[in-house]
């Protein structure tokens, strides 16, 4: 298969954000869009869990909202375990009046992808695969296009090039802009530095209170469990898992084995909560293994998410992981992405139509404006994921809070009065859902 010549908008990377982008500009009217990807088929592995209901907001834009709702499952709370509570953290049903999706959406990111894939095919727009692309330079004929270089010695001369390509983006190293962690502070994040994440059954059979999202805290770890959306082996739940993985350990094989998995569980999961009366061996059993992963909770962010080539020739811009990256706390990366994308999708649209009503007169101011306000959302987001790292990662260390507490109080024990204030407080299980939902970062 060969590429076009010549497009109006190139998308590097077909991930969820360069679909949602491409019909985004459909949906605008732009047909002029081609979307390549390097690989000759999307990556089949759960990733991103969380659609929260901001993104599903502007999903529904597209159209591809209520599919996603029909093939997830919607979660009313997240539940944390400290080992003597069990407290609602967020509660989604309070964002009723905002929203016409009050609560998370759980679904594996093949079915997100697998959902606007369809969409896009449906609406008739070209994505071609494998085409790498290794390098963009200025056009010669024409300053305000970019040439995209492939691998397979093509190339395609674009007007607006979207670097969609995730975090390693080459559209992004070939244009020259940075990408580093904006916090300068290099502050530990514990355990929580580096983390495992699973798609597992259990042998001992959950009871409801883990039909939902539930963390179990303990002093220095985190261990999540969210159920899928349906039953995997017949009868038997599948669940995401996720932990924190001890400093002091090696670092994790890049595809951990149900025993490395079992030996988290065994320190840091739900056992307590699970068997009220345990013995000290009495730990929840892990089934099967059917997926396994391992990475790094750090944060990047582009020195900008637009560019003109070469100061005023081609455009390029950037959305989800290509402009940023951060933990994968409160499951905020994907959704930031897609909500990059679609609103890519509008703001360039109109920039096209602007254009070509006045060629003349041609305004980028739109498209900075645009850039200016995704990289503050990203800005934000990178905070929020940071802070509750901060909080779940919590050592076990005493603290002194002078003039409050003439004593010194351990930080877990802070966090334990915490959360039994938070079990009393509707009003701030519905202030985290706000934040989570990303509802205020749109
Ligand atoms: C293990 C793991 C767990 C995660 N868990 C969560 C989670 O719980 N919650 C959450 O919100 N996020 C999570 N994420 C992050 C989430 O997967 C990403 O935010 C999301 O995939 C970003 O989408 P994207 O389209 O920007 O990039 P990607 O999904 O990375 O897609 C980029 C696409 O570009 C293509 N490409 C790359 N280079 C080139 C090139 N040179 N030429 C052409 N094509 C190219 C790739 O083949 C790929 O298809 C997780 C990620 C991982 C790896």
């Amino acid at each position: 298969m060969s590429l076009p010549e010549l497009t109006e908008v190139l998308i590097v990377g077909a991930g969820p954000t360069g679909l949602a982008c491409a019909l985004s500009l459909h949906k605008q009217g732009c047909r002029d869009v081609l979307i390549v990807d390097a690989v000759e088929h999307g990556e089949d592995s759960s990733r991103a869990f969380a659609v929260h209901a901001a993104t599903l907001e502007v999903l529904d834009s597209i159209g591809c909202a209520q599919p996603l709702v029909d093939a997830g499952s919607a979660q009313q709370g997240i539940k944390a375990w400290d080992g003597t509570q069990l407290v609602t953290l967020a509660d989604f049903t309070s964002l009723k009046s905002q929203t016409k999706y009050p609560f998370v959406l759980t679904i594996p990111q093949t079915d997100t992808e697998r959902i606007l894939g369809e969409h896009v095919h449906a609406a008739g727009i070209l994505v071609r695969r494998p085409f790498r692309a290794v390098g963009i330079q200025p056009d010669a004929h024409d300053a305000n296009y970019t040439r995209v270089l492939f691998e397979s010695g093509q190339t395609v001369r674009a007007r607006y090039v979207i670097g969609a390509d995730g975090s390693k983006s080459t559209i992004r190293q070939a244009a020259g802009i940075g990408y580093k962690d904006p916090h300068t502070n290099n502050e530990s994040r514990g355990n929580l530095e580096r983390m495992v994440l699973g798609d597992v059954t259990f042998q001992d059979q959950l009871d409801e209170r883990f039909s939902g999202p539930v963390a179990t805290l303990s002093p220095d770890n985190l261990f999540l469990t969210i159920p899928y959306p349906s039953r995997a082996n017949g009868s038997q739940r599948m669940y995401r898992i996720v932990c924190g993985v001890p400093t002091s350990s090696p670092p994790p094989p890049s595809s951990p084995s149900k025993e490395y998995l079992q030996s988290l569980l065994a320190q840091y999961g739900m056992s307590d909560m699970v068997f009220p009366n345990r013995k000290p061996d009495q730990v929840v059993q892990l089934d099967k293994v059917v997926w396994s992963t391992r990475f790094r909770t750090h944060s990047a962010i582009a020195d900008k998410f637009f560019t003109r080539l070469g100061g005023d020739g081609g455009v390029v811009l950037f959305i989800g992981d290509a402009a940023h990256i951060h933990p994968p706390a409160g499951g905020q990366g994907m959704n930031l992405g897609l909500r990059d994308a679609v609103s890519l999708g509008s703001a360039l649209a109109a920039h096209i139509k602007a254009t070509a009503s006045s060629p003349t007169t041609i305004s980028y101011k739109p498209l900075q404006e645009w850039a200016d306000h995704r990289r503050e959302l990203a800005l934000k987001i990178i905070g929020l994921t940071k802070s509750i790292l901060r909080v779940a990662s919590l050592p076990d260390q005493y603290t002194w809070i002078a003039g409050v507490v003439p004593i010194p109080v351990k930080l877990v024990t802070l966090r334990a009065w915490g959360l039994w204030l938070l079990a009393k407080s509707g009003w701030m299980q519905g202030q985290i859902a706000w934040r989570l939902s990303g509802l205020g970062n749109v």
